[in-house]
């Protein structure tokens, strides 16, 4: 271990090993510190959606192509030296479930500019051929692009890259900083280095703290159900978005029911509540399988949102040396590899950061 470093990175999530993996590629060093284990905040979540058609009205995502594109590489890039598969391009099924839904979806299919390929609008005969057995009012979307990822495995698999390419990464550490003249003075209790920035890449861990009371940060609590089911219940290979999202793994009989959206919540367990919403939800997109799967294990992590739920980049208004890169909201995997990207040349090179995820807007 160095004794100095450029930047010492606090958190190990989807943005903590991104802007890692960002600013090493720079040629900055990097030591990168996480209280607990890889992946135990809010990125830890077992299945999650790469998927660019959001919301009620499946909206094209902010800067979707540059997003995709950056971790659609960086899954293939840490794939290529991991051997066990941790993401699959299975594609998304977006059934509209109730009238409202369709004109909805509809109407903002035909005004998005969808790069070719991307986005189509299937009738209900259409989707459900695709899905027998599926919900489905007068159509919807198929997203050949969707990316299935096991997110927990390939935040660890992203470590195991970083570290075999020399980024320092310690774990189960609790660092203190203080601020001097030029630097931060850091201890882990065990060793003692000093780093020229300090970023906070610390999740819901962000909304408590003293140096980010200024900002608008909430924390909003997310549940998703694991189940079991026979084989002939899950013999499609897509991942599905309508009331919540089904994220499918082919290989075996599991399959991830996402997610809860809990903006009061007393603790950060799953809860009952959580599980019957979920059940819920599934059984409004898939009866038979709502009815014969059995719940084999849960989980639960907090989110962090703003308020124009747009991630957030930037420097603290009066320390300078001292980052904060956050609110990744449901989409970390979308937005975490090219953000990290975007920070990491305006560090470089002084490129101007986009308003909309600058930490200034809330100025
Ligand atoms: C239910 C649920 C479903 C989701 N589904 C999807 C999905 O379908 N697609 C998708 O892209 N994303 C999904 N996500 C992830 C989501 O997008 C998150 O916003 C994202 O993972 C947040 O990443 P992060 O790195 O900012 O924070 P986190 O992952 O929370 O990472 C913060 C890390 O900082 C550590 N930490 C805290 N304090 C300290 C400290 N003082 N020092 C050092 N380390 C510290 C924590 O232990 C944690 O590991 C889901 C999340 C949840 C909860």
């Amino acid at each position: 271990m160095e004794s100095k470093y450029n930047f010492c990175i606090l958190g190990a999530g989807i943005a903590g090993l991104s802007l890692a993996d960002a600013l090493h590629e720079r040629g900055y060093s990097v030591i990168l510190v996480e209280k607990y284990d890889i992946g135990s905040g809010a990125s830890g979540t077992p299945g999650g959606l790469v998927n660019p058609a959001t919301g009620r009205r499946a909206t094209k995502t902010w800067k979707a192509e540059d997003c995709y594109n950056a971790i659609n590489l960086n899954l293939e890039k840490v794939q290529a030296v991991t051997e066990v598969p941790f993401f699959r391009n299975n594609g998304l099924l977006r059934p509209a479930v109730t009238q409202k839904m369709v004109r909805k979806m509809r109407n903002q299919y035909e005004k998005t500019p969808w790069p070719d390929g991307w986005c189509y609008w299937l009738s209900a005969k259409k989707i459900k051929e695709k899905h027998p057995g599926i919900t489905c009012i007068d159509g919807g979307l198929w997203l050949p692009i969707g990316l299935t990822v096991d997110i927990g495995a390939y935040l660890q698999a992203y470590a195991n890259y970083l570290r075999a390419n020399g980024v320092t990464i310690q774990t189960q550490c609790e660092a203190t900083a203080e601020p001097n003249e030029t630097n931060w003075q850091i201890t882990d209790g065990e060793s003692e280095f000093s780093a020229v920035h300090l970023v906070h890449t610390i999740g819901y861990a962000s909304t408590s703290h003293t140096w980010w009371n200024h900002l608008p940060l909430e924390g909003v609590k997310g549940q998703i159900a694991i189940f079991r089911a026979d084989k002939n219940l899950l013999s499609f290979d897509h991942s599905i978005s309508s009331l919540g999202y089904l994220a499918r793994f082919k290989t075996d009989n599991t399959f991830i029911q996402g997610s809860t959206y809990n903006h009061d919540f007393d603790d950060t367990e799953p809860d009952n509540g959580g599980e019957q919403y979920l059940r819920k939800r599934l059984a409004r997109t898939l009866p038979e399988l709502a009815e014969k799967a059995e719940l084999i294990d849960q989980w639960a992590g907090v989110r962090v949102t703003t308020p124009d739920k747009k991630p957030i980049l930037g420097r603290h208004p009066e320390i300078k040396n001292l980052h904060l890169f956050t609110a990744l909201g449901s989409k970390g995997l979308m937005y975490g590899k090219f953000l990290a990207e975007h920070y990491a040349d305006h560090l470089k090179n002084g490129t101007a950061i986009f308003k909309k995820v600058s930490i200034e807007r809330f100025d």
